[in-house]
């Protein structure tokens, strides 16, 4: 028997039963169906229709597991009800609703006669769950993602049903989050794709096919070159030149990424070196950190294990950091960033603004710099918006004492914005893309020679 016959049924069902021992068909945080009892119910409606018309929807709350660290689980709590509630109100009423993970909600639309309801109902559901939560004198902003897949192409089973929301789902993530995507039997294959990108990943770390460019930071107020972001490429062996954006996350994903991380942790040290030998005035040379990189045991010994091998100076190392992966990463990550702070590092802040707390991140997480994300640069001397946000962070990094950067400057205005709201630290297209380090070399003989 399926216990769930309908929503309305299934919170009635919850209610009646507080304070009685809980209910294995019923999630307690939120009344919908559990994961278990939802997908017998699906099994069931995929078993008896002859032809079933029905619709799975999977909606995944995006980086919620970053607001949890945040913001603490109680108040995670409130705002997994409140997805509930939410999803409740937008769901039509034969609806069949569950939890069926951490953050994960699952709707099955068990009638659909015309395919753009499915649209229809996804589009009011996402739309719904990205208002912002107020309560008390909160607000939250959280953000969300759908995967759609309509039957029978979907599956004719629960599990291969559950199987093609996700990946449909798992696309609209990675797609940037805040969207919806449907299903298309070419998911599958994708997948495939990127197992086997993983293990591309895995030979071209072996034959040595990943390089370091270096792109240049600039202080306005000397034209000096403080810094030297080292950004990653793949010298792919048919591809030709690869940015970061085709394989960082299938090799933060893989088991790969640890020796990767060490890898370019020690070239761009022993890059840092050869500067800090060959000028006077030697940039600091800055890497990015994800998550995977160098695993919490790591990192802290084996930065120290390297600045000491190279006898470079804590100083000329500056580690990038964005507000997700530290929270991601928990307290004994942060811990060991603090005290590499202590040892003289440069920790800074990535694409700053774009997370879910900036401001209150820097409380809990300090840091020297904050790096201002190029979205806010972009159309800063046109959007308003855009020029009152840099100007605020500008007034923060001043406020607390840190320094500030901005990336992504490509245009001789927007660096006047910038020096003429006391950001005097940039980075971008109009100083230098990013480059060898040979080219880096002679950039550096040619600004020394200014
Ligand atoms: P990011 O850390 O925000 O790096 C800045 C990106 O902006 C770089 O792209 C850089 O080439 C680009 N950029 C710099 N100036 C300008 C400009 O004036 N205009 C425009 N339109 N773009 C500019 P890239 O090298 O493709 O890197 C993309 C992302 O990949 C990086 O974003 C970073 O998140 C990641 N990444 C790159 N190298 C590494 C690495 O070694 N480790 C890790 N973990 N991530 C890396
Ligand atoms: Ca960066
Ligand atoms: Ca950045």
């Amino acid at each position: 028997m399926s216990i769930i016959t309908n929503r309305a049924g299934m919170v009635a069902r919850s209610e009646a039963k507080a304070g009685a021992p809980p209910n294995a068909d019923i999630d307690s945080l939120t009344g919908l169906a559990s994961r278990q009892a939802f997908l017998n119910t699906l099994e069931g409606r995929l078993r008896t229709e002859a032809s079933p018309r029905c619709a799975l929807l999977l909606l995944g709350i995006d980086d919620f597991r970053a607001f949890n660290d945040m913001h603490g689980h109680a108040e995670g709590d409130e705002i997994l009800r409140r997805v509930a509630r939410r999803l409740r109100d937008a769901s039509p009423r034969d609806a069949i609703l569950g939890r069926i993970g951490g953050d994960e909600f699952a709707v099955l639309l068990p009638s659909i006669a015309d395919p753009t309801l499915v649209r229809h109902v996804s589009a009011a559901i996402l739309s719904l769950q990205t208002e912002p939560h107020e309560y008390g004198n909160r607000r939250h902003h959280v953000l969300a993602s759908l995967g759609a897949c309509v039957m029978p192409a979907g599956g004719d089973n629960a599990s291969d049903a559950l199987a093609s929301a996700s990946l449909a789902l798992g696309r609209a993530k990675r797609d940037g989050g805040r969207t919806i995507r449907f299903f298309k039997p070419q998911m599958r294959t994708d997948v495939t794709t990127r197992l086997s990108l993983v293990q591309a990943l895995r030979d071209a770390y072996a034959q040595r096919q990943f390089e370091l460019l270096y792109q240049p930071q600039i202080d306005l107020r000397d034209g000096r070159v403080v810094g030297a972001e080292a950004l990653m490429r793949w010298r792919h062996p048919t591809q030709g030149l690869l940015t970061p954006a085709s394989f960082i996350d299938a090799l933060a994903a893989s088991s790969v990424a640890a020796d990767v991380g060490v890898w370019l942790l020690h070239t761009a040290c022993a890059q840092a070196r050869m500067w800090s030998l060959g000028f006077a005035d030697a940039p600091r040379v800055a890497i990015n950190l994800f998550a995977a990189q160098l695993s919490e045991s790591r990192l802290l010994t084996e930065v120290r294990h390297v600045l000491r091998e190279l006898a470079l100076a804590p100083e000329r190392l500056e580690l990038e950091i964005t507000e997700t992966i530290a929270l991601q990463q928990g307290d004994e990550f942060s811990g060991q960033l603090q005290t590499l702070r202590r040892d003289g590092v440069t920790l800074t802040c990535d694409d700053f603004g774009t997370g879910y707390a900036s401001l209150s991140f820097l409380k809990s997480f300090p840091v020297d710099r904050i790096k201002i994300d190029q979205s806010f640069i972009r159309n800063v001397t046109q959007n308003p918006v855009d020029a009152a946000i840099v100007r605020a962070m500008v007034n923060v990094g001043g406020s607390l004492g840190i320094g500030v950067v901005a990336e992504g400057v490509e245009t001789v205005e927007q660096r006047d914005f910038l020096a003429e709201n006391g950001c005097h630290e940039v980075q971008g297209y109009l100083y230098g893309r990013p480059m060898s380090a040979d080219k880096f070399t002679e950039f550096l003989q040619q600004s020394a020679a200014r």
